[in-house]
């Protein structure tokens, strides 16, 4: 049988993670609420777009239109 709590895995803070987003500011556009996310735990910054208020936003992986 294995212990649950073993040696804990070391995690730096430059992998990857469950970034802990934040909103650090959202604008609205046309397209949606446009949300500035920033992870408190490593500082990575990420932009979401929120399409719709009942919905998840979803990270914005290609440039935004004009
Ligand atoms: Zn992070």
């Amino acid at each position: 049988m294995t212990a649950l709590h073993t040696r804990p895995i070391p995690q730096p803070i430059t992998t990857a993670h469950e970034h802990a987003w934040s909103v650090e500011s959202r604008h609205r556009t046309s397209d949606g609420t446009v949300l500035y996310v920033r992870c408190g735990d490593c500082g990575t910054r990420r932009v979401d777009v929120e399409q719709h208020p009942s919905m998840p936003p979803s990270a914005l992986s290609r440039t935004l239109r004009r």
